[in-house]
């Protein structure tokens, strides 16, 4: 039996980032960057008006105001895309629509609220005294030309989409989206819409996993629902390992004569076997399969150790496949105190309990059950904010700190 440290250290180091690749903009949210970007020119590209109004220049206004406003000859209208077709000379206004090109010789902007429109816009009446720059946006005032925007590790989130458009990248290289193919084994199992014969239960596993895997920023892969069959879980896993970047497999890892899961799994990778000194999702195993070599996770079938070890072994080590830098790969927990008991017997393990969070007094958040803890029943996962780290021993008394890792997104 070994701490999960130890387990998340052997997987991490048989991991490593997928080869960094191309893709288009609209294809690079979630993913991380692997190169940095800079800005080939200024954004914005030139000066701009932010208001609608007229172009002048700030001298042009001095002294007006609404008692006694400057009147101008309106000599061009501004729009955007359409820059001026000549320059504003001295004693001259210009009609100017946001995001439009100052025209040269103008430096600043009156909002149209502060003018009023004289011979059907032949002229205008300015009511106030501007100053030079007023509510023009300056090129390179959003980046410079050569400024650098973003470094390699860099999760690209909308925002960072919208700004890469922005310096005109069509495409961007990046760790692409790791595919992850997801099965299921076991003869107890049948798919959700099916009736349930003597005996069987639904798979709930491969729906979850892949909900799990989609959840984290990876690419789904539904690899069916196998048999408990050596050659059939050979096949499915062989298959998967050549299409996908990593296979997450749930049942069959367990001691039992029909887990063969790990049989066919002994026979065509390298894999280890472990017991882990934690409660839920004590077995686990993890290997390499195949020529890439595929990583294979072997999750237990109990829905909530599947759920639990993909959250403390395989999420970790998807996230490093998908370029995620070393410190981000695990998530960090959050302090909470303990609402009520949270009760469990020393066994020298530690045990994830499935608790809702809510805001306490302090600022921390409190901790309470989510429900009935054993590791087929997941209603309580569904139902539960984080899992409540318990170390060894009684448990946590109601008023105590617990850390707590949340789930979700
Ligand atoms: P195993 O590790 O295959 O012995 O499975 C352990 C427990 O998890 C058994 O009660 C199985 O019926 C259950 N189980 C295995 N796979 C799934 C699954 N995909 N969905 C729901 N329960 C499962
Ligand atoms: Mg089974």
């Amino acid at each position: 039996v070994i701490p999960l440290e130890e387990a998340r250290r052997h997987v991490l180091e048989r991991v490593a980032p997928l080869a960094p690749a191309r893709v288009p903009l609209a294809a690079a949210r979630g993913l991380v960057l692997a190169e940095a970007v800079t800005a080939p020119a200024d954004v914005p590209p030139f000066p701009n008006t932010a208001m609608d109004g007229y172009a002048v220049r700030a001298a042009d206004t001095a002294g007006a105001s609404d008692a006694a406003p400057v009147r101008l000859p309106v000599v061009a209208e501004v729009a955007a895309g359409h820059p001026a077709s000549r320059a504003l000379a001295p004693g001259e206004a210009m009609r100017i629509f946001t995001g439009a090109p100052m025209p040269d010789g103008a430096d600043a902007v009156v909002m149209v609220e502060a003018t009023a429109r004289l011979d059907a816009g032949a002229a205008v009446a300015i009511g106030i005294e501007v100053t030079p720059g007023l509510h023009v946006r300056g090129a390179g005032d959003d980046l410079r030309a050569g400024e650098v925007v973003f470094e390699p590790g860099q999760v690209l989130t909308p925002s960072h989409v919208g700004v890469l458009a922005n310096v005109g990248a069509a495409e961007v290289r990046v760790v692409p989206r790791p595919r992850v193919g997801v099965l299921s084994t076991g003869d107890e199992l049948v798919v959700p819409g099916r009736p349930l014969g003597p005996g069987q239960i639904h798979d709930s596993n491969r729906p979850m996993l892949l909900a799990l895997v989609a959840e984290a920023g990876f690419e789904p892969v539904d690899l069916g629902l196998v048999a408990d069959d050596e050659s059939r879980i050979a096949a499915a896993l062989t298959d998967g390992a050549s299409t996908c970047d990593a296979l997450l497999s749930s049942g069959g890892v367990s001691m039992g004569d029909l887990d063969l899961v790990k049989v066919v799994l002994d026979r065509l990778g390298e894999m280890r076997w472990m017991q882990l000194a934690i409660r839920p999702a004590k077995p686990f195993a993890f290997g390499l399969v195949g020529d890439r070599p595929t990583p294979v996770f072997g999750l237990p079938g109990n829905p909530v150790s599947s759920l639990v070890s993909f959250e403390l072994l395989a999420r970790p080590a998807l996230r490093r496949l998908a370029g995620h830098p070393d410190d981000a790969l695990v998530r960090q927990s959050v302090a909470a105190v303990a609402g009520e008991r949270l009760g469990r017997r020393p066994d020298g393990k530690v045990h994830f309990a499935r608790v809702r969070l809510r805001p306490g007094e302090d600022g921390r958040f409190v901790a309470t059950s989510a429900g009935a803890q054993g590791s087929h029943q997941l209603t309580a996962v569904a139902r539960a904010d984080g899992l409540a780290v318990l170390p060894d021993g009684d448990g946590v008394d109601p008023g105590q700190p617990v850390e707590v890792l949340p789930l979700g997104p």
